[in-house]
């Protein structure tokens, strides 16, 4: 379907992990990063994607240990 606008999407910041909307009038956000990091010099931004990996990661690990200690019926 042809839109003039373009459409907004919900995109997650890969190096501090926020919500933003994208694309946004007049907004430096990128496809990757919302405007807050591209404020950031591109060094800052690219040590914060690394730490928002290892989050992620550890996340996961969280979860899945969280599911195997705690009883999948009944408290
Ligand atoms: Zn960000």
């Amino acid at each position: 379907m042809a839109q003039t606008d373009e459409e907004l999407q919900d995109r997650v910041c890969r190096a501090c992990n926020a919500t933003y909307q994208y694309p946004v009038l007049k907004s430096t956000a990128t496809r990757f990063y919302c405007e807050n990091c591209m404020d950031l010099p591109a060094g800052v931004r690219a040590t914060f994607e690394q730490f928002n990996k290892r989050i992620k990661a550890l996340t996961a690990t969280v979860q899945k240990l969280e599911q195997r200690t705690t009883p999948a019926s009944g408290k």
